[in-house]
């Protein structure tokens, strides 16, 4: 992305990231989903190796440790989200099954066929869909699992409100047997795709939200930067979800590396 003043965008992106380090997930989620996806997956075992792409601060990196017995590792871009991944990862005393790394997701550090797992939740949209379903494939062993979520059109057609909010936010949005479409055209078998509910985005994702503004709004009073942020991003994002959740929401979808 190209800014103007970088300095402006940097203070943008510290508050960003300053304020998704309150929250135990990022991106709308939860636990029983993450363990419904995890049900699509046989025979993963001790010897299993995870791969979770752009964890953020773990929270289901967390439920797939407690539902596997594999190695787990997490990657993810931005540095203080890691250190709240370790930190957790110890005060659970899963440090020696979860390690959390700094890296890209468009230039991943693994050899070829290192993992049973790929996980991604939330967070496939930073290089598109398609393109992470093709440029990830190679490190998964043949016959290995992918499992990620994305934000889909529910429908073939949308009020122009929606459509044009999206077009900005996420132009790669598709429909879901667009996704299934390109999931398989990338050599995995759809295996499973499901919606999910609306208690991941309401009560998981935007009512923690609400203190948290309040909060923000009072530190960072008088400032533009901040209060933008707030107001005319988050509020807005929660403001589209409700009045248009027919039209779109998360999906996962499971696939497996076909042999
Ligand atoms: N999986 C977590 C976080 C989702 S938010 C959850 O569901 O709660 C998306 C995450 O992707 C953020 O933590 C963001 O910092 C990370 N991210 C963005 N671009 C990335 C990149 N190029 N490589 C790795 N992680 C990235």
């Amino acid at each position: 992305m190209e800014h103007e003043n970088p300095s402006i965008f940097d203070f943008e992106l510290k508050l960003i990231y300053e304020y998704f380090s309150n929250f135990e997930r990022q991106g709308p989620g939860s636990p029983e989903m993450t363990i419904k996806a995890l049900s699509f997956i046989d025979n993963h075992t001790q010897e299993s190796k995870i791969l979770d792409i752009g964890c953020g601060t773990g929270g289901q990196t967390m439920t797939i440790a407690q539902n596997t017995k594999g190695n787990i590792t997490g990657i993810e871009i931005f540095p203080d989200f890691i250190d709240t991944f370790n930190s957790n990862a110890k005060k659970r005393g899963l440090q020696n099954r979860m390690n959390g790394i700094v890296g890209s997701m468009d230039s991943l550090p693994f050899h070829d066929e290192e993992f049973d797992i790929i996980w991604s939740e939330g967070a496939i949209y930073n290089i598109g869909f398609e393109r992470g379903l093709n440029e990830w494939r190679k490190y998964l062993k043949k016959g290995g699992y992918i499992a990620v979520t994305d934000t889909a059109w529910f429908t073939e057609k949308r009020p122009t409100e929606i459509e044009d909010y999206w077009k900005v936010h996420y132009p790669g949005i598709t429909t879901i047997s667009n996704n299934v479409s390109m999931m398989q055209k990338a050599g995995y078998v759809p295996v499973a795709a499901f919606t999910l509910p609306e208690n991941c985005w309401i009560e998981n994702y935007f009512v923690p939200q609400a203190p948290v503004q309040e909060k923000f709004l009072k530190k960072y009073s008088g400032n533009k930067s901040a209060e933008e942020f707030i107001k005319n991003h988050c509020r807005y994002e929660e403001e589209m979800y409700h009045k248009y959740k027919e039209y779109y929401g998360y999906v996962f979808y499971i696939g497996k590396k076909f042999v």
